[in-house]
């Protein structure tokens, strides 16, 4: 049914799906709960948006890192305690969440969700509560970070793309698929410690486009996850060497280094969250 309803709403926003509401009320993606018929844009309920979503005030808007903020909190121009001796080549990030618990969960999902439920609902999440921030500086760009072709044959969903296609379709602003490229495989991050994450990515991206369509764009880069931000500080030093006035980022989550995800998914397994019949 969550099938129909989704799909119902995706292509007869209107009309079918409030006859879908009515047929089958909707349940909340993650923990099941019935949810209120007035939820119009997706399928999560108030207390799994709350594990997911970190309010503006809580990360810092220079590196997405939560919980680090300087006294100066998000006006601080010279970032958070986590960042401050950083130098990036995106001028900002914008964060749903931190990458653990449900959030971590739904991102690995989305990894193979091949019917785009999950990913639809997860974009529309995001957007509802950062269109605002990401309308703040609008940008004239939408790109997503390119996945090597080996992992996309292997995972057959580029969540990414999915993700940058939803925020330009909302915001009305172009999505260039194809201007930038992997020029090699490299290993995830996440296997890596925090100072070879840098070198791991340098290198690994080239501009494909046309370099007269980038000249002096502002450009939205966008990836399901943060680390440290080595790989969109990657894409966006090749962006910017190829005209880009500026880069800003925009994530589902950032991952903290003192995370540790696995007592959730004990304690939470696929089953609870009724994730494998979608
Ligand atoms: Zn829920
Ligand atoms: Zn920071």
């Amino acid at each position: 049914m969550l099938k129909f309803y989704d799909f119902a709403r995706k292509y007869f926003y209107g009309f079918l799906s409030d006859a879908a509401d009515l047929i089958c009320p909707p349940n909340c993606l993650a923990c099941q709960k019935p949810l209120d018929r007035s939820r119009k844009n997706y399928l999560f309920c108030d207390c799994c948006c709350q594990n997911m979503i970190v309010s503006l005030w809580e990360y810092c808007p220079r590196c997405g890192a939560i919980g680090f903020l300087t006294p100066g909190g998000r006006s601080d121009k010279g970032g958070c305690f986590e960042c401050r001796r950083q130098t990036f080549q995106f001028s900002d990030v914008t964060v749903l969440g931190k990458y653990s618990e449900l959030l971590r969960l739904m991102i690995l999902r989305m990894k193979h969700d091949r019917d785009g439920i999950v990913s639809g609902n997860m974009a529309r999440l995001f957007l509802s509560v950062r269109k605002q921030e990401l309308r703040r500086n609008l940008p004239d760009l939408i790109t997503p970070i390119p996945m090597h072709f080996i992992r996309r044959f292997f995972r057959g969903v580029n969540n990414p793309i999915f993700f940058a296609k939803e925020i330009g379709t909302e915001l009305n602003i172009p999505v260039s698929l194809d201007i930038l490229r992997r020029t090699r495989y490299t290993e995830p991050q996440f296997n890596l410690k925090p100072n070879r994450r840098f070198s791991n990515v340098r290198g690994a991206f080239a501009f494909v486009g046309r370099k007269e369509l980038l000249a002096g764009k502002h450009v939205l880069l966008v990836d399901d996850i943060m680390t440290t931000g080595a790989t969109c500080n990657e894409a966006a030093r090749v962006l910017r060497e190829a005209g880009a006035a500026s880069v800003r980022v925009a994530v589902y989550g950032r991952t903290m280094k003192e995370e540790k995800n696995h007592n959730f998914e004990k304690l939470f397994s696929e089953k609870d969250y009724n994730l494998t019949n979608l």
